[in-house]
């Protein structure tokens, strides 16, 4: 590479930019193309002490310009996960696409800041746009729009935040005092209610608001993971027999185990029935509102257009790099955040309603939404469905390939599937002839799983669930996975680290 080092800013920003970039496309088109190797590994993983030992983590007096910057560039590549490996099934997000890398140099490049309008004034109106759009996929109309939030918790965040405001304004100015300890209070103590299968994020907004966890109430979910909306109800009643006040009720659309969606339209009635605010984490599920089929032939998403609240992350099913997370209101879009949550910074905010972060938690915000914007204008909504269908059409393909091999050791957690995440467990051949009841499944789980992982043919998870052992949570999204390739040999790579264990012992 280059010989000469770098120690002060240089004002020949062009000239400067343009050697880097092409040092860094030197480094990352390789980086992208190795991972659809059959041979590239996921990761090359270390532990902290070990990693410590391997890259240089310590921080210079004088700047190593070029030299010093890439090869922390090339450590930092080779000993990351590849996102752009097929076989990265870890999380519910996937790599990201070409053009997700260039919507983040867009963003880079210009370096703006989305709290007021006119210091970015186009990103400002991508995201009015973008947020319009998906409202109304959603079916929630011409007053459509919302925000975008550093992340699905985020987003539920300041879902529930704005509930409060709305409902009971007077705790912006006085604090949280409900009844019975301030009798004169308009409110008791305010309840949340969301099903056993939702995410922490909505413990963790509770307890940031000083509402406390202990007032969430876990409403019981059915045999598919669902929300069971009778029981939703008879908690409320409960709740105020015991002159609390239930005030947020949350529906989640595509459960992080098992991508369960709660029913959101019945909810809706019970949300309208009690006066309470209903909101719909669709962080994992809520994209699917781009794939027509899936609208067509599941009900998934009917009822999406009641909520107050959505959240959709575009980061995770739509391929969008991290962070994309987009809370979605019919009430107004933006503006509603705005109204109820502004505190009236007058020397940043002079009144123009197009200035988006009056309405969120934070002041800077990155313009996230000029990426989804910008995939959307490279895919389009059809481009944005397919992906949808393919990952569902890999998933179904999937299960089947896990179901064929039963007599093997492997068993579908639920079948069908509910969604992107085909759960299983697999008893070892050394094993089968044991009475189920002296098998310890969780630990089986847990130590393929490990062995699996250290390799780095694959990343996978394992999940935990209330009444069943631990089990395999494979999750289908990349459009690049390919079930006979990547999939199948996962099913073998299971039963073949099974055979390198004493399971005796
Ligand atoms: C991932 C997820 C979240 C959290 O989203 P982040 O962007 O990781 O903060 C919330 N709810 C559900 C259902 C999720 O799957």
């Amino acid at each position: 590479m280059v010989n000469s080092t770098q120690s002060s800013h240089r004002t020949d920003n062009a000239v400067e930019l343009d050697m880097l970039l092409g040092y860094m496309k030197e480094l990352i088109i390789p980086y992208v193309d190795s991972a659809s190797n059959k041979e590239a590994s996921v990761v090359e993983y270390y532990p902290p002490e070990k990693l410590e030992k391997l890259v240089d983590f310590s921080l210079p007096e004088n700047g190593g310009g070029v030299e010093g910057a890439f090869k922390s560039i090339k450590e930092t590549l080779k000993y990351s996960v590849n996102g752009w490996n097929p076989r990265f099934m870890d999380k519910l997000y996937a790599g990201t696409n070409p053009i997700g890398v260039i919507s983040e140099l867009l963003i880079a490049t210009l370096n703006s800041n989305v709290h007021v309008y006119h210091v970015s004034p186009v990103m400002t109106m991508m995201e009015v746009h973008v947020t319009r759009a998906v409202g109304q996929l959603l079916g929630m109309g011409a007053n459509a729009g919302g925000l975008l939030c550093p992340g699905g918790s985020a987003s539920n965040q300041l879902a529930m935040v704005t509930a409060r405001n709305t409902l009971y304004p007077s705790i912006k100015d006085t604090g949280y005092m409900p009844r019975p300890f301030n009798p004169s209070a308009e409110y008791g103590k305010l309840k949340i209610f969301t099903s056993k299968h939702s995410h922490y994020s909505i413990d963790k907004s509770a307890q940031i608001m000083g509402l406390g966890v202990d007032n969430i109430v876990k409403v019981p979910v059915d045999e598919d993971g669902k929300m069971q909306v009778s029981a939703l109800e008879k908690c409320i009643l409960e709740s105020i027999d015991l002159g609390e006040t239930p005030f947020f009720i949350n529906a989640t659309a595509g459960t992080t185990v098992m991508g369960a969606f709660d029913p959101i339209q019945a909810i809706s009635a019970i949300a309208k029935k009690y006066n309470c605010w209903l909101h719909v984490d669709g962080s994992w599920g809520g994209s699917v509102v781009f794939s027509e089929k899936v609208m067509n032939e599941k009900s998934w998403l009917v009822g999406s257009h009641l909520a107050d609240t959505f959240t959709l992350n575009p980061h995770k099913l739509l391929g969008v790099p991290l962070q994309c997370s987009m809370l979605l209101t019919p009430h107004n879009g933006n503006l509603l955040f705005a109204k109820h949550n502004t505190l009236k910074a007058d020397y940043l905010f002079h009144g123009n309603p197009y200035d988006l972060g009056e309405g969120t938690l934070g002041c800077g915000r990155r313009p996230d939404a000029a990426k989804m914007f910008l995939s959307w204008k490279y895919y389009g909504r059809c481009g944005l469905g397919d992906r949808i269908d393919q990952a569902l059409a890999t998933a179904e393909k999937f299960a089947n390939r896990v179901k064929e091999r039963a007599s093997r050791g492997f068993k579908l957690v639920k079948d069908p599937c509910p969604f992107l995440q085909v759960c299983f467990w697999y008893v070892p051949p050394a094993l089968a002839n044991k009475p189920v009841d002296q098998i310890d499944l969780s630990k089986i789980t847990r130590i393929l799983h490990k062995k699996i992982n250290h390799s780095g043919e694959f990343m996978i998870d394992y999940a935990p669930l209330e009444g069943v052992p631990d089990f395999f949570r494979i999750v289908i999204n990349a459009p690049t996975v390919d079930c006979d390739r990547d999939l199948v040999r996962l099913l073998d790579a299971v039963e073949r680290v099974a055979k390198e264990v004493d399971w005796e012992n």
